[in-house]
């Protein structure tokens, strides 16, 4: 038997979307159900990437497709070509996944210099024949044979000018006349011709629908929206409906709710008197769907229960198109609608209080992406924007504020109440007053994973990253942006979102937290196996993740602690230290301090675990650079040749002797690779009192805490480990200590020993790390770098970005884990582990934990949580509730 390209719309169904394309199942399965769909059929996908593979219609298809045309007539009554009462159909593209207009649709076919008479007579209205007349020769002249839609414009306003007719409307049988013959002219022009024969235009019709698929809109559709080239479009070919026919016609869409706020109510627009796009063309000023209910009442109350019906067998909020051919209703189209954030929200939650959907597919139907833009503010989308530059979107939200270029001016500023950018080249921990005090953030350099993109998520501050276009002189104080030069107190927007920064000040929408959302994110609570804590370096942060939902702290980075104003000299004192003793001595200095923030941070987190990571970063991360030092240094030099006593010349020459000092620390400090260098358990165990005092003061925290009478379960986090005697070394020594203090203490305090996974070798022989780690938790952005080998500091702008666009990676591996290598070594590890020790508690506590596609790959590998920047806590509570209901048939 032959192949069949063409299916009636009685023969297909919503579930044959690749084969029929959306559009052409959904009008099958209107048409299924009852609805008033016009009479009409669909060719095939198939039949249209067999169309690509020889460039011709596949053989049989147009036998098939004049069987269909005659079988379309016999329902009818009418003819297509026919000189009375002519048959027209319309010729429509329709992809299996919705490209809206991304492909072309051609009306009214079978219209001619004969036909159109016939059609006049036929309806006694021949100004709606000339109209579908012109309609048709301007969409197929466009379509089919290429011609720039503006030059039938130009005519069309020329002969709309010559007879004082506002709009398409107030054009008379005459003047459409006379645009048909100027529209033929047009394509003359082109030296081509408008085919008189109607079998002819729907050959020709059909094949350039098919072409469509390839045209350069709907190939860059495609490519921003992952959907694969090798898909074809159906055509559909569907009996005319008019909507042009006079004022008791009109054409429309409709969304079943408010697609921008959710509420349940027929929401849409439409025309009187016009055809097809437009409503959407913007030619006239469409009247809002409301309207119909007083000027055709007995079609709205029709529409509205299309409406409900549509949605309770599609139990989702549709997107419809619609025509009335005089006071008849026809629906042309349904697909589920697009939706705002905001709408995406209310409506899954109302559709499961109206028992249309469960709470499981409510939590499928919100993308991560949504609760991301609910809660930051975001840039106005209907305001006016000039673009100075575009950057990485590192921390998402939008924020205006003045240019300043110094974190201690933005400080200052921030403190007289004014909004400030931060803008520099990078930024350093040195930088992170200026980045709190900031509104938003950006920088020339860097990437996914930079200082400034990390520390801006957990502030959940909006930041642009690597925007390299702009050029940052610190010197003199000024931007670069597209020719223009910006200096501090300019304003400027940026969006984190998009990674856009703009000119001047943009206006803002506000977060609102419905309480749907909260109600949403509850459910979600019900339904996911992962646990989810948040990364927090401060009790402010602490606070923000409980409020947000966090279950505990998966990451608490002591280093952050160290930074501040008042203890930095300390720490550096504990750094120049000679030797254990003065080393000591400082640390001494710093313990009390360390366990303030500690027990701020147990209360915060009352009820729920608390990961501490013990120090990190290398030393010389604070002090200063070797370069500042040698400026200093030079600068004294200076000035001692100015100094006016002995006296001054004294003091001059101990500071150069003391940065001299700093000097030569830094220098012997000096690593080629840091980040692979002295560092973590490393430094621990070459300076164990370090850890010690840290140690002490965790302990020290949690017994006061727990002397107030308050539930607490540290955990205690060694970095940086690759080698089990690294670990067995400092379980030993920090056991120890902790059993000293909680004896001192006189109260037992419940703690967890455990170490980050980031080294490969820790992963590969994780069985026998397990015997000395209670749990782990991946610290993805370091086992990233090092099993790639990448650098995550310089890597991404210099050549991750090309290698995700050249596909050498489907996706930066520092914003998703890369499931096949350094995901493969998280699952492997896990085995290992668990063999050894069947209760070990895993999770992750890299960037990449509130990444969804990384949460769901951790909720397949069994994790026990995930945990993220605060701000990303609800996106990881749904991320982590939509993981457990698509993998749960697996299970
Ligand atoms: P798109 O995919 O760009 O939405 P469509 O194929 O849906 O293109 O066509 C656009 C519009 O043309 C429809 O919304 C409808 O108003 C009009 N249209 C299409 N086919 C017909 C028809 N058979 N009768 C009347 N109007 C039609
Ligand atoms: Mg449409
Ligand atoms: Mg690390």
């Amino acid at each position: 038997m032959a192949k069949k390209y063409v299916y009636f719309f009685e023969e297909g169904s919503a579930k044959m979307k690749d084969l029929l394309g959306g559009k052409g199942a959904n009008l099958c399965e209107m048409k299924r159900i009852g609805l008033p769909v016009p009479e009409g059929f669909v060719i095939t996908t198939e039949a249209c990437k067999e169309f690509f593979e020889k460039n011709d219609f596949p053989e049989g298809l147009w036998e098939e497709v004049l069987r269909a045309m005659a079988e379309l007539e016999r329902r009818t009554g009418k003819k297509f070509g026919g000189e009375d009462n002519p048959l027209l159909v319309s010729v429509r593209s329709g992809a299996p996944i919705s490209m809206p207009g991304m492909m072309d649709t051609i009306l009214n076919l079978g219209l001619n210099d004969k036909t159109v008479e016939g059609l006049a007579k036929a309806t006694n209205n021949p100004r709606f024949a000339y109209d579908s007349y012109r309609r048709l020769i301007q969409m197929f002249g466009n379509v089919v044979l290429g011609i720039e839609h503006n030059e039938f414009e130009d005519v069309l306003d020329k002969i709309k000018k010559k007879y004082n007719a506002k709009q398409d409307v107030d054009l008379d049988v005459n003047a459409l006349k006379e645009v048909v013959k100027e529209f033929k002219k047009v394509i003359e022009k082109h030296g081509k011709n408008f085919p008189q024969d109607p079998y002819e235009q729907l050959r020709m019709a059909i094949r350039a629908v098919f072409e469509s698929w390839n045209n350069e809109r709907a190939i860059v559709y495609r490519r921003i929206n992952n959907i694969p080239d090798d898909m074809g479009t159906a055509v559909n070919i569907v009996t005319m409906v008019f909507g042009n026919m006079g004022n008791d016609s009109a054409t429309g869409v409709a969304f079943t709710r408010n697609p921008s706020t959710g509420e349940k109510e027929l929401y849409g627009e439409y025309l009187v008197n016009a055809q097809g796009e437009d409503v959407v063309a913007g030619i006239r000023t469409p009247k809002p769907v409301s309207e119909l209910a007083n000027e055709m009442p007995e079609v709205y109350d029709q529409l509205k229960n299309i409406a409900e019906i549509l949605e309770k067998h599609y139990r989702d909020m549709q997107d419809i198109e619609f025509t009335i051919e005089r006071r008849k209703l026809y629906i042309l189209q349904t697909r589920t609608g697009k939706r705002t954030a905001k709408a995406a929200v209310k409506i899954a939650v109302d559709m499961v209080n109206e028992g249309l959907i469960t709470k499981e597919e409510a939590i499928l139907r919100v993308e991560p992406r949504h609760i991301d833009t609910l809660l930051h503010p975001s840039v106005d989308p209907k305001a006016e924007k000039v673009v100075i530059g575009k950057g990485l979107n590192a921390s998402p939200g939008a924020a205006v504020g003045k240019i300043v270029f110094d974190p201690d001016r933005a400080v200052e500023l921030a403190e007289k109440g004014e909004d400030v950018i931060l803008v520099r080249p990078e930024t350093t921990p040195d930088d992170i007053h200026g980045m709190a005090a900031a509104k938003g953030i950006l920088t020339s350099r860097g990437g996914m994973t930079s200082h400034a993109a990390v520390v801006a998520r957990a502030m959940g501050k909006p930041a642009v990253v690597g925007c390299e276009e702009i050029k940052i002189d610190l010197k003199t104080g000024k931007m670069f942006a597209r020719g223009k030069v910006y200096k501090e107190g300019d304003i400027i927007t940026i969006d984190g979102t998009s990674g856009e920064v703009y000119d001047g000040k943009v206006p803002l929408i506000m977060p609102e937290i419905g309480g749907e959302l909260d109600i949403l994110l509850h459910w979600a609570d019900e339904i996911r196996k992962l646990g989810v804590r948040a990364n927090a370096d401060t009790p402010e942060q602490a606070k923000k993740a409980r409020e947000f939902g966090a279950e505990g702290i998966g990451l608490a980075r002591t280093e952050h602690m160290f930074f501040g104003e008042d203890r930095l000299p300390i720490m550096q004192e504990m750094i120049m230290a000679r030797d254990e003793k003065e080393r000591r001595a400082a640390l001494n200095k710093l313990l009390p301090m360390q366990r303030e923030d500690f027990v701020e941070f147990f209360r915060v987190m009352e009820g729920y675990p608390v990961i501490i990571r013990l120090l990190d970063p290398p030393l010389h991360e604070f002090l200063p650079s070797r370069e500042e030092l040698r400026d200093e240094i030079e600068e004294l030099k200076y000035k001692l040749k100015e100094a006016k006593s002995p006296k001054e010349i004294d003091e001059i020459m101990e500071k150069i002797n003391e940065k001299k000092k700093i000097l030569s620390v830094v220098n012997n400090l000096h690593e080629f690779n840091p980040m692979l260098g002295f560092r973590g358990c490393r430094l621990g165990i070459i300076y164990p009192e370090i850890y010690e005092m840290q140690v002490r003061a965790i302990i020290q925290a949690a017994a006061q805490v727990k002397k107030e009478g308050r539930e607490i379960y540290p955990e205690i986090m060694i970095p940086l480990v690759g080698h089990v005697n690294e670990l067995r070394i400092l379980r030993e020594k920090l056991e120890r200590v902790a059993k000293e203090e909680m004896e001192k203490e006189g109260v037992e305090i419940k703690y967890m020993f455990g170490t980050m996974i980031e080294v490969p070798r820790a992963a590969l022989t994780a069985d026998e790390i397990a015997e000395v780690a209670e749990f782990f938790s991946f610290g993805t952005n370091d086992l990233t770098q090092m099993t790639f080998g990448f650098s995550r500091d310089d890597a991404e702008a210099k050549f991750l970005r090309k290698y995700v666009e050249m596909g050498i990676l489907p996706e930066d591996p520092f914003k998703s884990v890369d499931r096949k290598g350094v995901g493969k070594l998280m699952k492997m590890c896990i085995e290992l582990g668990r063999k050894t020790r069947p209760d070990l508690e895993v999770g992750i506590c890299g960037e990449q934990g509130g990444d969804p596609n990384t949460i769901e790959f951790c909720h397949i590998i069994g994790l026990n949580y995930v945990s993220c920047s605060p701000y990303r806590v609800p996106i990881a509570r749904l991320a982590a509730a939509q993981a457990a209901v698509k993998h749960k048939k697996e299970e």
